[in-house]
């Protein structure tokens, strides 16, 4: 559990507490749930905003052996915080003319098409050494991956798997927020059908929602991301997971209005009664989502307190009337994602995805790292 977010005296307008035991914990229950699978870490996007060096070396310490990232960009700067022996790979594959630096660092593309797939092999007949791979299969979402027909390609391709070494065999699932949906079983049948064709290869099939699913969708290494971070992967059902991000804002100035006073950019709100206002110093360009304007909260103890108006870039207005007079003062942080107020419920009233809500946190936050000894401690403070 994560304690207050803004305790410790900064120069920030908001503080992000990042609880590394609770990805450690997070690890741990995927682990269990799909087991005996192997379990990688998807640490993309700076593992989803947290920060990929620091959860990639947490994960490692709890046994995590393969990493995925979208870009080579994110894998060479990834690479040397990595164990030695750790397996690092990119998801998107790699544009043409990347592929003797990726190899050079020992990264592992996702052979994601004919031109990927052939391009990696000309490296290795260049080399003249036999080149890792991943190979991706387009099982259904027409985003990445070998469409039907060329699988049957490759599989007829003099030579291909003596010089490229596939690892495994991979495929996306588009509906794994349901896990019930139909759509999920057609692609695992098409993903068999067409892994087939190849050579017997390990398989990979399940990101995070996946790993929730039928163990017949684990396969050989399941691949989750958002489950790591503490967000629920599974619509509708309750999140089993162990929170991770707490985040809250510093309250700027307070002030009282009259009845009738407009507030915030476009005076989108006017006040209906005498109202008491907050203003504190996150806004849009902390990724904090500007959709929140007149629609989402902050949270005060237990005590909810509105957004009012727009979102500006460095700041945004609260209701307090609820609570009373000088009962929050400038200095004081409100939390924004915490024990109150889920990633879920931002999200929800942001009208996006958890992942989005993730991604976008700012870099201006005040960053603090828990791990194992210091989240004690501050549950003993709490
Ligand atoms: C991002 C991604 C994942 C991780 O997805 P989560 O839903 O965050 O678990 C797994 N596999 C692929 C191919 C991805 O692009």
């Amino acid at each position: 559990m994560i304690g207050a977010g803004c305790e410790v005296a900064d120069d920030a307008g908001g503080c992000l507490v990042i609880d590394l035991a609770a990805i450690r914990a997070n690890y741990a229950f995927v682990a269990g749930l799909v087991a005996p699978s192997p379990v990688a870490g998807v640490v993309k996007a700076d593992a989803y905003g947290l920060g990929a060096v620091r959860v990639a070396r947490v994960l490692a310490e709890e046994g995590c052996g393969d990493f995925f990232v979208a870009h080579l960009s994110e894998a060479l700067h990834l690479k040397p915080s990595l164990p030695q022996d750790a397996r690092l790979y990119v998801l998107n594959g790699l544009q043409p003319g990347a592929e003797a630096r990726c190899a050079a660092a020992g990264v592992l593309p996702v052979l994601n098409s004919m031109e990927q797939a052939m391009a990696w092999r000309d490296l290795a007949l260049a080399e003249r050494r036999r080149l890792p791979a991943l190979l991706q299969i387009d099982s259904g979402m027409s985003r990445l991956g070998l469409p039907p027909e060329d699988v049957a390609r490759l599989a007829e391709t003099p030579g291909f798997f003596d010089q490229v070494e596939i690892k495994l065999v991979m495929s996306h699932l588009a509906c794994a927020d349901a896990p019930e949906a139909a759509a999920n079983g057609e692609q695992l049948a098409r993903f068999e059908r067409l892994a087939a064709m190849l050579p017997p290869l390990p398989r990979s099939f399940a990101n995070s929602g996946g790993a929730f699913a039928a163990p017949k969708f684990h396969g050989g290494l399941v691949r989750p991301g958002l489950a790591l971070y503490g967000a629920n992967p599974v619509e509708d059902a309750p999140n089993p997971l162990a929170r991770v991000v707490r985040l809250d804002a510093r309250v700027i100035q307070i002030r009282t209005i009259p009845a009738g006073t407009g507030v915030g950019y476009g005076l989108t709100f006017t006040a209906p009664d005498v109202t008491r206002l907050a203003t504190v110093s996150v806004g849009y360009a902390d990724g904090w989502p500007r959709q929140l304007g007149g629609r989402g909260a902050a949270y005060f103890g237990d005590v909810r307190l509105p957004i009012v108006g727009r979102v500006s870039m460095d700041s945004m207005i609260l209701d307090v009337t609820a609570l009373t007079d000088g009962a929050l003062k400038p200095g004081d942080a409100v939390e924004l994602i915490g024990p109150h107020q889920s990633l879920e419920d931002v999200a929800r009233d942001a009208g996006t995805i958890t992942y989005e809500i993730l991604t976008s946190l700012g870099r201006r936050y005040a960053r603090t790292y828990l791990d194992e000894a210091q989240t004690t401690a501050l549950e003993i403070n709490a």
